[in-house]
Order: structure tokens, then sequence, then C-alpha cells
């Protein structure tokens, strides 16, 4: 596994403008390292416990992304630690995320996970009730959130049809809001999907953040 080979390839198949998250959970703190050495400076955590133990050793530029289920009662422990937490699934976790960063003076920056998968397994909101959200300008009670855009996830099927249908209702969700004037929103303009298996479709569909773990750090061994 030579994951400076693998990232440079990966990296060199990405195109201008897409940004990529080195998905590193399960992996130790020693192959982050590498790719670190490699130039990597973005990463991706899905578990609080292991992400604060990795994240206390390692380099403080390293830009932090959470993309796991964040339960609420661990919120507090992340707080002023990530640079984008990808994984808001709904509005209690939301208003809590404002809460503890106003408590600890920072702005957080988010994203909205949207939940269009068939399967009952992910989390996210589901697409009427984020749009209705925004519609109903629920954001503007938040202090010190910032919403920077919309991840999602297709569903894991060998069915590609269904993977870009799937991309293509997350981006369609995306726009909508982001081109939304009357929000009057200010940087929202991320739109993080794909991953190891499915990415080039999803940046064909308009993502312009990937994840991408097991193509650079190889299999993961839960
Ligand atoms: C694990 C994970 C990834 C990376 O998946 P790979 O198939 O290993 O590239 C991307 N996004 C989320 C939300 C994940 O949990």
């Amino acid at each position: 596994m030579n994951v400076a080979e693998n990232l440079a390839e990966v990296l060199a198949e990405i195109p201008p403008g897409v940004g990529l998250v080195a998905v590193s959970k399960f992996h130790p703190a020693s192959i982050i390292s590498e790719a670190y050495g490699a130039g990597q400076r973005c990463f991706g955590e899905s578990r609080v416990q292991e992400f604060l133990e990795k994240e206390k050793d390692l380099p403080s530029d390293i830009r932090w992304h959470f993309i796991g289920h964040l339960q609420t009662n661990k919120v507090k422990q992340i707080i002023g630690k990530t640079t984008l937490i990808e994984s808001v699934d709904s509005e209690r976790l939301l208003d809590l995320i404002d809460r503890e960063s106003a408590k600890a003076g920072v702005v957080s920056r988010v994203l909205m996970q949207v939940h269009v998968a068939k399967e009952e397994t992910k989390f996210g909101f589901y697409p009427e009730e984020l749009l209705q959200y925004f519609s109903e300008r629920r954001f503007e009670k938040l202090t010190n959130t910032h919403i920077c855009g919309v991840m999602g996830m297709a569903s894991n099927t060998d069915d590609l049809s269904r993977v870009r249908a799937d991309f293509r209702e997350i981006a369609s969700i995306y726009r909508s809001i982001a081109d939304d004037s009357a929000l009057g929103l200010r940087g929202f303009d991320t739109l993080s999907m794909g991953m190891s298996g499915d990415w080039r479709i999803a940046v064909e569909e308009g993502s312009n953040l990937v994840r991408i773990g097991t193509r650079i750090f190889g299999e993961r061994e839960y």
C-alpha cells in the first residue's frame, strides 16, 4: 500500500475546482502522516473518540472534516477542532452545534446532510425537510454556525443509473438552495458527494468536494 502514490493518482484524476477529503477513519495516525508528508492537508473522520485521539498528535494545519453521524452528547468535544462538519443530519444537532459554538466563542462551518439513498441506515434530512428548513428561513436564528452547503451519499448499489439519479437529486436540492437569491445565503458553495467507488459520477453531477478513503488508504479493518 503506497499512500503517496495512491494520493498522487487520485489527485491527478480529480478535475480542478474539486476538493479532496482523504477519509482516514479506521486507519492509524501513522498513515495520515504519510499522506500529510505527500502534501495532503484535508482529512475526514467519522467517530468522535478516534478523531480526538488522532487530532491531538498530528500537525495543527490539518483541516479536519467530520463526516460521520454525530451524537448530540458528543458535539461539545469537537467544537473548534473541525474545519467542516459535513454530516449535520437534524435541526436538533444543528441548533446544538450553534449553541456550543457560541459558548466556545467560535463559528462552526457545516454542511447539511441530505438523505436520498434507498437505505434506511443512512442519516440526513429528507429533501422536502431540508427545502422547508430554508424556505422557512429557520437558519436565521443561527448565530455561530455557517451553513456552507450540502453533503450526500448515493445508494449502495451496483446499479450506476441509480447512483447517478441519487447524485442528481442531491445536486438539484443543493442548487435550488444555492441559487435562491431571496434566501441571501453567503458562502453556500459546497456540494460534497462521491466516495472511492462513485466519485467520478458525483463530479459529473456537480460535486465540488469528494471524500475518498479506500482508494487512498486501502481497505479498512472494522
Ligand atoms: C467512509 C466514508 C467515505 C469514504 O468511503 P470510501 O469508499 O472508503 O472512499 C466517504 N464518506 C463518508 C460519509 C464515509 O463515511
